[in-house]
C-alpha cells in the first residue's frame, strides 16, 4: 500500500532535496503568504505596493544592508536585484566588462561555469584558465599559478550545481575576480570583499526565482567598457537603484524575509550545519552497498548538491519509487548528469537529511542479496 507523504503546516513535502528552486522555511512562507493578504496593515497586498513608493523603498534598503553585513562588505560595493536568472549575468558580465580586444579568463568548473564563457564569446576572447571538462567535471581544475595579468577579469563558479563540486577556498588573484554564488552564497564564510563582483540567482539559498542577486565593486563599475542598451548596463541599475523598471517587488520581498532569516541563524551555524547535513549524507553513500558517490573527488565535494548513484543502474527506478513512498522528492540528478542529486541548501533541515539516510538504510536493507 502507498504510504501518504508527509506533510508540514504549509502542505509542502517535507523531504524536498531540488536543486531550485529550493525549498523555504515555513516561518518565511507563512510570512510572505500574510503579506500577500495585506502588507503591514497597509490594506494593499505586497503584490501591488508601487515599486517607487516608501514601502519597498524600505524593503530594497534593507535588503542590500543585510547583504553587506552577512558578506561583511561595505559601500564599496553597490547590491542590485535583477532579472534574467544567474544566466542573464553570463551575459552582462562580458557585456560590461570585457573590450572587443580584450580577453577574460574562465575557470571550466562545471556545466554552468562552461555556459558563462561560452556567453562571453560573444564580446571579445575567453581564456579557459583551466578545466575539468575531460574528466566530466568530476573535479575541481586545477588553477593555474601565474595568471595572465591582462585578462580584463577571471570568472569563476564557486560551486558547480550539477555535478557537486565546490570551492572551499578561492586564492588571491591579481586581475578582478567575478564569482558566480549562485548555489552556495551564505552558506559558509568567504572572503567576500576579495571578489570584485559576485552574483547569485536567488532560488537556492536567498529566496524564490524571479529575481538575482548582484555585488559589484564601484570601481570595477568603472572599468565598464561599452556603451549597453540600460537594462544591460550595470552603471545605470546602480544609479537607478534597482528600480529602472518595475522589479520583481514579491520575490525581493522574499528574499528580504529570507536575509532576515539567515542573519537570524547566522552564516557561521548554516555553515557548521551544511557540513553535519553534506558529511552524514556522502558517509551513508559510502558505506551503503546499493550507492555509490564516485560522481565527484572526495577532496572537491560540494555540500550543496551531493552527487550519488545506485551501484547497478536497474536499482535507481526502484530507489526512486521508494523515495516517492517516503515523501522524499526532488533528488533526481541533472538531466545531464543522470543518477541523483540531493541538494542541502540552508532551508533544508539536518532532518530531512536524517530522514534519507535511513529510507536509504532501509532500501539496503530490503535489496541486499547476501
Ligand atoms: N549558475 C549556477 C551555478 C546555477 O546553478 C544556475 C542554475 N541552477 C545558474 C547559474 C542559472 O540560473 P538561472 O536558472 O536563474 O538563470
Amino acid at each position: 500500500m502507498k504510504k501518504k507523504h508527509m506533510t508540514n503546516s504549509t502542505g509542502k513535502s517535507d523531504y524536498y532535496f531540488g536543486s531550485g528552486p529550493a525549498s523555504l522555511p515555513a516561518e518565511v512562507l507563512q510570512e510572505a503568504a500574510a503579506a500577500i493578504m495585506d502588507y503591514q496593515r497597509s490594506g494593499l497586498s505586497i503584490l501591488s505596493i508601487p515599486h517607487r513608493g516608501k514601502a519597498f523603498g524600505q524593503i530594497l534598503e534593507e535588503a542590500n544592508a543585510l547583504v553587506r553585513e552577512l558578506c561583511g562588505i561595505g559601500d564599496e560595493f553597490e547590491i542590485l536585484w535583477l532579472q534574467g536568472g544567474g544566466r542573464l549575468q553570463f551575459t552582462m558580465v562580458p557585456m560590461n566588462f570585457l573590450p572587443e580586444d580584450g580577453v577574460a579568463g574562465y575557470v571550466d568548473s562545471g556545466h554552468w561555469a562552461h555556459e558563462a564563457e561560452r556567453a562571453a564569446r560573444y564580446f571579445g576572447q575567453t581564456d579557459i584558465v583551466c578545466s575539468s571538462a575531460g574528466q566530466k567535471y568530476c573535479r575541481l581544475p586545477a588553477l593555474p599559478e601565474n595568471l595572465n595579468p591582462d585578462l580584463s577579469y577571471l570568472h569563476i563558479t564557486t560551486n558547480n550545481t550539477i555535478y557537486g563540486t565546490q570551492w572551499q577556498a578561492i586564492p588571491r588573484f591579481d586581475v578582478p575576480v567575478v564569482a558566480d554564488m549562485s548555489s552556495d552564497i551564505f552558506s559558509m564564510h568567504r572572503n567576500y570583499s576579495s571578489f570584485s563582483m559576485f552574483y547569485a540567482c536567488v532560488q537556492k539559498n536567498i529566496g524564490p526565482a524571479g529575481v538575482t542577486m548582484v555585488a559589484v565593486r564601484k570601481d570595477q563599475l568603472e572599468r565598464t567598457v561599452r556603451e549597453t542598451p540600460e537594462m544591460l548596463s550595470y552603471t545605470v541599475h546602480a544609479a537607478n537603484k534597482s528600480v529602472l523598471n518595475t522589479p520583481p517587488v514579491f520575490a525581493i520581498f522574499t528574499s528580504l524575509l529570507m536575509l532576515r532569516w539567515t542573519k537570524k541563524q547566522t552564516v557561521a551555524a548554516l555553515q557548521q550545519e551544511s557540513i553535519r547535513k553534506s558529511a552524514a549524507l556522502y558517509e551513508e553513500i559510502e558505506q551503503n552497498s546499493m550507492f555509490t558517490a564516485n560522481i565527484a573527488e572526495p577532496a572537491h565535494r560540494s555540500r550543496m548538491n551531493v552527487c550519488f548513484r545506485t551501484v547497478c543502474s536497474d536499482m535507481e527506478q526502484p530507489f526512486i519509487n521508494k523515495c516517492m513512498e517516503e515523501g522524499i522528492t526532488g533528488i533526481e540528478g541533472h538531466r545531464s548528469a543522470g543518477g541523483f542529486r540531493a541538494s542541502l541548501y540552508n532551508a533544508v533541515p539536518f532532518s530531512a537529511v536524517e530522514r534519507l539516510v535511513a529510507v536509504m538504510k532501509d532500501f539496503e536493507d530490503q535489496n541486499r542479496k547476501d
